[in-house]
């Protein structure tokens, strides 16, 4: 379970009936979508809240923790996207690339799914062509630093920050991972490149 998850659920238990339904109503487009399951569950067992409950459940994908797992393992388990291998075990780790335009720098920062072989390969890659691009500006100076040392601490993620990225994942893109769900590996790739 997320940190923040475990969080929220501390949070939510402890407040009132009347600040837990002025949340649900305040923040209907700006909660995060891996909390929301988190609000509406504490909020049903208080038998409360019946109105916005129904409101986020026309309009959101909500997810329980087993569904959450399920998906994280069928990901796992598929072909990895990268070299086609299957049986590798796959990851999901963030890669970020700084690039410099005149006085401007801009970075990216994106979510990959491949096997341990591909993360190096892609990090490393990522690291080079911000190596390349990254240094021209005054910020890029700085930015491109950062941006080679986060890579580098992407390429050798604790077990848990990991799980933490996959779960995210799942919560993020489990309307098009259902849709996708006979091409798995064909849309972590689409996904990749995106
Ligand atoms: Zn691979």
């Amino acid at each position: 379970m997320l940190y923040e998850v475990k969080k929220a659920k501390q949070m939510y238990r402890a407040a009132s009936d009347n600040s837990l339904l002025r949340i649900a109503n305040d923040s209907f487009s700006s909660l995060r979508p891996e909390i929301i399951p988190v609000l509406i569950s504490e909020l049903k067992k208080r038998n409360i809240g019946e109105v916005i409950i129904n409101k986020y459940e026309s309009h959101y994908d909500l997810l329980d923790e087993a569904c959450v797992k399920e998906w994280m393992d069928k990901i796992r388990g598929s072909v990895c996207p990268d070299c086609n291998k299957k049986g590798l075990g796959l990851l999901c780790y963030n890669g970020r690339t700084t690039s410099s335009y005149l006085i401007k720098s801009v970075y990216l920062n994106r979510t990959f799914i491949s096997c341990t072989y591909c993360r190096s390969e892609k990090l490393r890659s990522l690291n080079l062509d911000t190596f390349l691009l990254g240094w021209w500006s005054f910020f890029g100076f700085f930015t491109t630093i950062y941006s080679i040392v986060q890579n580098l601490i992407n390429s050798i993620l604790p077990s848990h920050k990991e799980q933490e990225n996959m779960y995210r994942y799942v919560v993020y893109h489990h309307s098009q991972l259902v849709d996708h769900e006979d091409q798995i590996t064909e849309y972590l790739d689409l996904n990749n490149k995106a």
